[in-house]
């Protein structure tokens, strides 16, 4: 997280202090920096020089509009995983023809909302959404790009909630059952094959299982092409692991050059769907300390910030690295971080060693641009965090912080039935 570090004792993003950032828009806020997600961005774009390929940021890990048009700007594509992404994807830029849409469970109204887009892929999971596609799409009087989403049964070796390749999972089709619903799908007059998709899990820390897992798709596809498919894309998904404590995935070069001479046989155009590997480490939670207390032998420090704004403690145990606005080097604790929130799964840190933090003061979720906001609710009545996006010494307010009207939005009063 260079683009987050101290200066003259202050934590910042870029040249800007956080401490400013808590001072304008109050907390708890997200932060992040413009630099980093391009930079993530442009690592991709550098590793793939001589490939053909398009790199579709997964709009899941973080979907703010302004984010999102950063990256469109810059010439990513977007991976989207339902309409109100495509919708948000759209709406901040990106080129229908940069965008794949995929998903277990497309309603007939997202499928058209896609047709009609004229996105470039429809990533197929079942045999029973390719009929429905295929009944939309000819409704539409279009052919729909597809490329049918293929199970690799490849252990991805990460948690079990984010792990999507295995032969259990609810994702995509067991390899062995591919080659007969791509001959299901040539015969299918609202449908034109174009790929293969795969996407084994996220948080992967090993360039091997997602290798393995082209080999098995690579095998695939030249079976696919003996059989008179014309194949133009092999999307391999997304899930470059990032660091959030002390983890250490591959680099953009490991990555690609594991998978280079495969694609390059195949001479086909590749697309990534990366989400956690260009916002998470671009992002962090800004939370401020309300109270101390001391129980049960334990010392709790209760922040602002809980589990409705940053769920990844609660619902994968997932560290986050927590650094002191202002450096402190006095003595040091072991602490329990928690949020306001009236459950005990309500933590930030459990257990962490940390400089004593007195009330008021600031810290820093590290590593928060990634499924962060995004899976954020109202749990609690809690408005949603602020957002904040920063280049250089600038900082602008990218979402503002929700208000008790936004709570009731859409609501009614029994009596007004
Ligand atoms: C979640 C998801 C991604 C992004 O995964 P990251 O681990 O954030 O890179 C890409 N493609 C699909 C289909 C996904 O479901």
């Amino acid at each position: 997280m260079e683009e987050f570090a101290y200066r003259d004792g202050q934590l910042c993003c870029e040249e800007t202090p956080l401490e400013a950032v808590a001072e304008s828009w109050g907390t708890p806020t997200y932060v992040y920096s413009r630099r980093a997600i391009l930079g993530t961005y442009e690592g991709y774009e550098r590793a793939l020089a001589g490939l053909p390929h398009l790199v579709c940021y997964a709009v899941k890990a973080n979907g703010n509009l302004a984010l999102l048009s950063l990256l469109a700007g810059a010439g990513a594509g977007a991976d989207v995983v339902s309409g109100g992404e495509l919708f948000r994807a759209l709406r901040a830029g990106f080129d229908p023809q940069r965008i794949v849409f995929a998903g277990v469970g497309k309603t007939r109204e997202e499928i058209r909302e896609a047709l009609k887009a004229d996105v470039l892929c429809l990533n197929v999971e079942s045999a029973a959404e390719l009929a429905v596609v295929d009944e939309v799409a000819r409704a539409e009087g279009v052919r729909a790009r597809v490329a049918i989403r293929v199970n690799p049964d490849i252990d991805p070796q990460t948690h079990p909630y984010i792990a999507t390749g295995l032969r259990t999972s609810k994702f995509g089709i067991a390899h062995d059952e591919a080659l007969d619903i791509y001959r299901a799908a040539a015969r299918l007059g609202g449908i034109e094959v174009v790929g293969v998709h795969m996407h084994i899990g996220s948080q992967l820390l090993k360039v091997s299982p997602i290798a393995d897992a082209l080999e098995r798709v690579a095998e695939l596809v030249q079976a696919l092409r003996g059989e008179g498919f014309a194949l133009r894309y092999v999307d391999i998904g997304g899930g470059l692991g990032i660091r959030y404590k002390d983890e250490a995935p591959p680099s953009h070069e490991e990555y690609v050059r594991a998978l280079r001479r495969t694609l390059e046989a195949l001479g086909v155009t590749v697309i990534l769907e990366p989400g956690r590997s260009i916002v998470g480490n671009a992002g962090a939670l800004l939370t401020r300390v309300l109270y101390r207390k001391r129980t049960g032998g334990r010392q709790f420090v209760v922040v602002d910030a809980a589990m409705n704004d940053l769920i990844r403690p609660s619902l994968y145990n997932a560290y986050h690295e927590i650094l002191p606005v202002r450096k402190a080097a006095g003595p040091r604790e072991t602490v329990d971080v928690v949020g306001p929130v009236c459950e005990s799964g309500d933590f930030l840190a459990k257990e962490r060693e940390l400089p004593v933090l007195p009330e008021g003061a600031l810290l820093a979720l590290m590593s928060a641009g990634a499924y962060g906001f995004a899976m954020a609710s109202n749990y609690n009545a809690r408005p949603r965090p602020a957002e904040v996006l920063v280049a250089g010494e600038r900082s602008a307010l990218v979402r503002r912080r929700e208000s008790y009207e936004d709570l009731l939005a859409g609501e009614l009063l029994a009596d007004d039935l």
